[in-house]
Order: structure tokens, then sequence, then C-alpha cells
């Protein structure tokens, strides 16, 4: 989903991570991509307006953090409104303490109400151990009721139904019956129209006094893009609606319902359904739909990175010392413990462009191996640490070290052969030229 979205923010974005400075105009015109990005995606133009003003300011008032250049620091920013527009954190279901919960659906005809109702059942059941029963209450359409049976029966959920025209009789009776046998949440489902009109929100009123739903879950159709907005508003200024049901991100969704519905219409969104099966129904994450919009997996891990560990001082230093060829062994444990404190080493040369080689090498080191590694360090004299050309001529001294550390003397070989590799790497890179690195940018 949200392919088109998430290339042309990408676009936007890609345009300004490798820029190590940015001015006012870089911003606006990376903005202007944004907001048509948006806009084509069917966002609400209120919600675009403000979310494009957020990113602005913040993306010229925020501090640099260390380890990010100016262009990933504002794909942060962006990255960061997404999420805010969405409800920055997860919402999660209420249940009651004591009694029956009961969750009362709502939405229009053809939103995915039925399906959802199905599949929140079967999530109850294996995330909750919950006992289910559905109440079959859309009295207007009499394939609803159909429905709901054969997707009761197809989950293995009761579905309570009487056969008649008054779903508040329906849902009253209903609620005895689960309470009489044990059931600990119930679904109602609710009737839909094709459109909203007055006699429907009443009804849905009526039953939303009888019932005292634990929550009001509305679901809504993501492909109607923005609409999907507007409708949740109507239903919400009626009934308070407590969470929304966001179906079909399966299909060719431009990303307007996701990123508008909460900004216009209050509702957190809980839930996301994708597909057609009873198993695609998960909990909705903003922070994670965010990433997914943004795409950029990449840059948005090392944001992360960055945020929580990189000391770019550190950093700095380490390059200063691995440039000055007296790199030494504990110049290696240093950067060990830096690249360790950042993940995997594969991972972190992945963010690199142009690094394949290099990469491919280091995705064969381990956390396992860079333990061993600080290990045979930890059993070289002050002397050998500081210079590694001991260790090279003296064959005693690496039986020494292989001893004390408990480990073979070729995999000292290997330390010494990764002290060597790091300072050639360094060698090459500081021997490009310019235009080699920009290259190696681009790449
Ligand atoms: P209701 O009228 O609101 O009860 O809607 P239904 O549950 O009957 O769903 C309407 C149509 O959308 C059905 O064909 C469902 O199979 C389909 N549908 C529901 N949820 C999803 C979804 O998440 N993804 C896809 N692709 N189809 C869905």
């Amino acid at each position: 989903m949200e392919n088109s979205l998430s290339s042309r923010l990408q676009m936007a974005m890609r345009r300004i991570t490798g820029r190590g400075k940015l001015n006012e105009s870089d911003i606006d015109e990376m903005m202007r991509e944004v907001r048509l990005s948006l806009l084509e995606a069917d966002v609400n133009f209120k919600v675009v307006k403000q979310f494009t003003a957020n990113v602005k300011e913040k993306a010229i008032g925020e501090k640099i953090l260390k380890g990010l250049n100016p262009g990933q620091q504002v794909v942060k920013v962006v990255h960061d409104e997404l999420k805010s527009i969405m409800g920055e954190e997860a919402v999660p279901l209420m249940f009651e303490n004591t009694g029956i919960t009961t969750f009362m659906t709502i939405g229009l005809q053809g939103s995915g109400k039925t399906t959802s109702i199905g599949k929140l059942g079967v999530y109850l059941r294996k995330n909750y151990k919950k006992k289910v029963m559905f109440i079959a209450a859309d009295v207007y359409r009499p394939a609803a009721i159909e429905q709901l049976i054969t997707i009761g029966k197809q989950i293995g959920i009761e579905v309570y139904d009487e056969g008649i025209k008054d779903a508040r009789k329906i849902v009253k009776n209903g609620l005895e019956y689960a309470k009489k046998n044990g059931y600990e949440v119930v679904i109602i489902d609710t009737a839909g129209r094709l459109h909203i009109d007055e006699e429907m929100m009443q009804e849905l009123v009526d039953v939303k006094k009888l019932a005292n739903p634990t929550e009001i879950l509305l679901t809504v159709d993501a492909m109607t893009g923005q609409d999907a907005a507007q409708i949740a508003k109507s239903f919400h200024d009626q009934l308070n609606a407590t969470g929304a049901i966001l179906t079909k991100l399966d299909g060719d969704t431009r990303g307007g319902a996701a990123l508008s519905i909460r900004e216009v219409s209050g509702i957190p969104i809980k839930f996301m359904s994708s597909g057609e099966k009873m198993d695609t129904f998960e909990p909705f994450h903003p922070e994670r739909m965010a990433s997914r919009i943004l795409g950029m997996g990449d840059v948005l891990t090392l944001i992360e990175k960055a945020t929580e560990a990189i000391d770019e001082d550190e950093a700095k230093n380490m390059m200063e010392r691995m440039m000055s060829d007296k790199f030494n062994y504990y110049d290696l444990l240093k950067q060990f413990k830096m690249i360790k404190r950042m993940g995997s080493i594969s991972k972190i040369l992945g963010f690199i462009p142009g690094m394949g080689n290099i990469k491919k090498a280091a995705s064969q080191i381990d956390d396992k191996q860079f333990d061993k590694m600080a290990i045979i360090i930890s059993s070289m004299t002050e002397a050998e640490k500081k210079n590694p050309e001991l260790i090279d001529k003296a064959s005693s001294r690496r039986q020494r070290i292989a001893k004390g550390a408990g480990v073979s003397v070729s995999d000292v070989n290997n330390l010494r052969q990764a002290l060597e590799a790091q300072k050639k790497m360094v060698k090459t890179m500081s021997n490009m030229s310019e235009d080699d690195l920009k290259r190696l940018e681009k790449d």
C-alpha cells in the first residue's frame, strides 16, 4: 500500500539525506514535494497544511542531533510528524475488570464491518484467551446476519441471532444469553447503511444506551481516502467512537485515510485489517505505519541508532586515529565497542552507500566474534596493545596471548588481520578523491 506516496516521499527525502548543509530554500523545495505527495495521496488538506507547517518549523528550529547530517535530521522530523498525526502511540483495547466486555461495531455497508468482527474475535481468542460471542443485530440487511453466521461457523465462534427485526431486543437478550453462558467478550454487529442517515444513527444511539459498550469500534475503508476521515467524524460526533479499525490496507490505498482519520475525527486507529483472511488483522502502531509510509528503512534505522548510541566526538576521534596510521589494538577495541553499541557491523555498513564489498566481509563477523576479539586484546600487554608490530614479530607473543585468552593462535592471527584490514580500508578511503567519495554517496 501507499506505494506511490512512499516513493514520492522517499524521492523528496533522498534528495536531501546525503546533504551536509541545508538552507531554508532546500527545505522549502523539499516541503513542496512532500505537500504534493500528501495531497496526491488524498490526505485531508488541513492535515497537510498543519503537517508541513510543523515539519518546517521543527526542521529549521531543531538542534542537530549528533551522528546525523542535516538531511537525515529532516527525515527524522518528517517521520516523527507522520507518527504524530496518526497519534504517536498505539492505543490499546479496553476491557472491563468485572463482567462482560462489550464491543459495539459501527460502520457503513461495505466498509468491512462483518469481516472485522470475525477477525477481532479470532484476535481476542488467540491473544487474550477470551471466550467470545457475537450478536447479529444488523437487521436491515438480511444477508448481513447470514454472513456473520457463516463467519462464526468458520472460526468456531457462537453467533446470537433471533430472526427478528428489533435490534434493541436482540442486543438485550443477546447480552443476557452471553452472561448466562459465561462469555467474556461480546461483539455486537449493528446496522450499516450505504450512507449515514438519521434513522440509522438513532438506532445506533439507542443500542449504545442499552448495551453501554466498553468500546465503540468504527470500521473505515482505507480505500476511500480522506472521505473515510469525514465519515469517521460524522459517526464520532453522534456516538463518540473509542477506536477505528482501518480496513483494506492491502488494497491500492494511497495513505489518505490512515493519515487523516485521527486528525480530522479525533478517533484513534486501533486496528488495521489487510486482507480477506481471518488472520490479517493487527493492532495499529503509528510508529510502524510512519516508517512504512516513509519507507527508507535504512535511514530510519540509522536515525534510531544515532539518537540512542553514537557520540559524534567519539566517532570523529576514532576516524582521526585511524587516519593517523597509529591505529592499534586499543583503538580496535574501542571501535568494536562503538560498533557493538550500534548493532551488528554489517547492518551499519549497509547504511554507507557503495560499501558492498566491505559489507560482505563484515557480515561474516558476528557478536560472538567481537567478544572473542575483545578477550584476545585483553590478554595483550600494554606495550603490545599500543604497538601491534611487537606481536607481528614474535610468534612466542602470539602463543602467550592465545593461551591467556583460551583461544587458538589462528584466532590471534585473525585479529591481526582485522587490524590490518581496518588500516587498509582507511588508507583506501583517505586516498580517494572528492569525486570518488561523491560517487560512493550516489551509489
Ligand atoms: P460490511 O458490509 O461492512 O459488513 O463489510 P464486509 O465485512 O461484508 O466487507 C465488504 C467486502 O470487503 C467483503 O468482500 C470483504 O471480503 C472485503 N473486505 C473486508 N475487509 C477487507 C480487507 O481488509 N481487505 C480486503 N482486501 N478486503 C476486505
